[in-house]
């Protein structure tokens, strides 16, 4: 394969990467996704431990007992792959979740992820292995249309924004307020998306977060909702 065909961006980093995984464990992974209804795109390049991503698939699984949308026939998750070097360990878009390879490697992803962690960024005793449970987050709001400041609000009996910036940077983690600090300087209005995405990883992630819990069972109520 020549680096013209190369969908992911591997070939760009292929010399710090370890080899893409046989075609055999590339269908044995794809089989395994869409036996729970997710697709996969990009797999086959992947350099990883195909293990890691059975435990993603069997996550996205645990979640959709909650919210069933993210495995149906029209909505489903799609994983995704790509290569970038860049400090986001993945991404979201619609439905589709795509995961930087770059950091799919045991000993990298560890402690990329717990450094933020010991700084506040993310969820204080969530792992990289509920990275996963933060971008579900992102697909139940865009699937559902979930209104996660409006839940926060209502949660926090408040309508100021800069109450539940606040609010959650302290009691959930730094990234559930992103923007923030463009908010404080009047550049930005913060929009609470990834407040979700955070509960979601630190409801699922079994942190015993007291607001994580309640927010999420918020959702879950208005999913039901939005079902019937
Ligand atoms: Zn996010």
């Amino acid at each position: 394969m020549d680096e013209h065909r190369s969908i992911s961006g591997y070939y760009r980093y292929k010399s710090v990467l370890n080899d893409i995984i046989s075609h055999e464990q590339y269908i044995e992974l794809r089989e395994y996704a869409l036996q729970k209804g997710i697709s996969l795109s990009d797999f086959k390049e992947f350099t990883g431990d195909i293990r890691d991503i059975k435990e993603i698939i069997d996550k996205i699984e645990i979640v959709s007992q909650d919210f069933p949308r993210i495995v149906d026939k029209r909505h489903h998750v799609i994983l995704g792959l790509h290569y970038e070097d860049s400090e986001e360990f993945a991404g979201t878009e619609s439905n589709k979740i795509t995961l930087n390879g770059i950091f799919y490697n045991d000993t990298v992803i560890t402690a990329a992820y717990e450094e933020k962690m010991s700084q506040g960024y993310f969820v204080y005793g969530t792992s990289w292995k509920d990275i996963i449970y933060h971008e579900l987050g992102h697909v139940v709001s865009n699937i559902y249309r979930v209104n996660s400041l409006e839940i926060a609000m209502n949660l926090m009996h408040t309508k100021l924004r800069a109450e539940v910036a606040e609010y959650v940077a302290q009691n959930v983690s730094l990234y559930a307020a992103r923007n923030y600090e463009s908010i404080l300087s009047g550049r930005m209005e913060f929009d609470g998306s990834e407040i979700i995405a955070e509960c979601f990883c630190a409801y699922y992630g079994g942190t015993e977060n007291i607001f994580a819990e309640s927010f999420v069972k918020e959702c879950m109520k208005f999913c039901k909702e939005v079902e019937s």
